[in-house]
């Protein structure tokens, strides 16, 4: 008899601009056990529980996606590591690294967590973690992430490695604040051969504070760094939106993310769910799609699957975030913890 087994192949999810969508960072949680200045207001509302997708439901959504060709899954939040349970959705969804499905299961995490995770993490085949680290100064630290210590994030990242993941540490260029560090956290990261991403702020949600204040444009940063280390332009790209140059004098890499002066959509391959399941298709744009109705309303996927195919169809081309002296508002309403970074 004839063999009708036929290899499953993906449909791939491609957008108006021909684009695949290959990339989904999914937020987990909008909670997290830091309070950063540029990130939340100190105090903070969350959002009820039942508006939250459950661990189940987290797991039904992502395994869509990688369904529909996702080769790359990244959790966030908020802190993804202060969900409760949050490795039992590792683990579930280590399953389609296991098929060969999904290429990448990764996180982006403060790193307060990690001394308790990260073997668990590196043993559910997660290879590449990003942790953030805006400074080296532990007063500094605190007074960034208002609840952060920065001792117990080092001891984080020292676990990590020792559990044999690689680590890409981000820091959030800030005016006045961690500005002239920059070089520091080079030597700090390259030396631990650990690639290193500056992100520019972005103006998300309301923060009780003024984001001009702490806008430092990294073309003012990139070329403060030319006068002392040499920056080869390379073609390192990790499927997001940062630019890469090696550091010659360190060997290391360094990712400049600049939302505000360049524009990175033109390659754009991602898309954001936020932990109530809303499906953004640009980080800068309103425009967005529910995916909880559709999850809630079946227990099949049919509608899940409609609904993330017709989002995909209404993918915008670019986004228009803008920081300036007049409106002072931020371009989208909504947190980088809800949305995910
Ligand atoms: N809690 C985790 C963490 O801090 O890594 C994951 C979520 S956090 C929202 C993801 C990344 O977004 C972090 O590197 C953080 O520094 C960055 N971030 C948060 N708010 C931002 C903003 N307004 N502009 C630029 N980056 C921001
Ligand atoms: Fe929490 Fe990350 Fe936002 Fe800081 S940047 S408050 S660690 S979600």
């Amino acid at each position: 008899m004839l063999d009708t087994a036929v290899t499953h192949r993906p449909a791939s999810l491609v957008d108006p601009f021909g684009r695949a969508i290959t990339y989904v960072r999914v937020s987990v949680t909008d909670r997290c056990d830091f309070r950063c200045v540029y990130c939340m207001a100190e105090d903070m509302t969350f959002l009820p529980k039942k508006d939250v997708l459950s661990l189940e439901e987290l797991d039904r959504l992502c395994s869509a996606f990688i369904d529909k060709g996702v080769r790359k899954l990244r959790l966030t939040g908020g802190e993804p590591l202060v969900r409760r349970n949050i490795m039992s959705l590792i683990r579930s969804l280590s399953r389609h690294l296991d098929s060969g499905a999904l290429e990448e299961l990764t996180l982006t995490t403060n790193g307060s967590q990690l001394a308790r995770f990260a073997t668990e993490l590196a043993d559910a085949g997660v290879r590449r973690i990003n942790v953030s680290v805006d400074t080296l100064d532990p007063v500094k630290f605190k007074e960034i992430t208002r609840w952060g210590e920065l001792d117990k994030v080092k001891a984080g990242i020292e676990a990590a490695r020792a559990a044999g993941l690689k680590i890409k540490i981000n820091a959030v260029a800030l005016k006045d604040v961690n500005e002239f560090e920059i070089d520091d956290l080079i030597r700090w990261a390259h030396g631990d051969g650990m690639d290193l991403t500056l992100i520019e702020t972005m103006p998300l949600g309301e923060i009780g504070t003024d984001r001009t204040d702490q806008y430092l444009p990294l073309s003012l940063v990139r070329s403060r760094l030319e006068s002392k280390w040499t920056l080869e332009d390379i073609a390192y790209k990790t499927g997001g939106p940062a630019r890469y140059v090696r550091v010659a004098e360190t060997g290391g890499r360094l990712g400049l993310i600049t939302p505000l002066t360049h524009n990175f959509c033109e390659g754009c391959n991602r898309v954001r769910v936020t932990c109530t399941g809303t499906l953004f298709m640009c980080l800068g744009q309103e425009d967005a799609a529910d995916l909880r109705a559709p999850l809630r309303a079946s227990e099949a996927d049919d509608f899940l699957n409609a609904a993330i195919d017709e989002a995909i169809s209404r993918k915008p081309k670019g986004h228009d975030f803008i920081i300036d002296r007049q409106h002072r508002k931020p371009a989208v309403g909504r947190h980088m913890s809800v949305t995910g970074g």
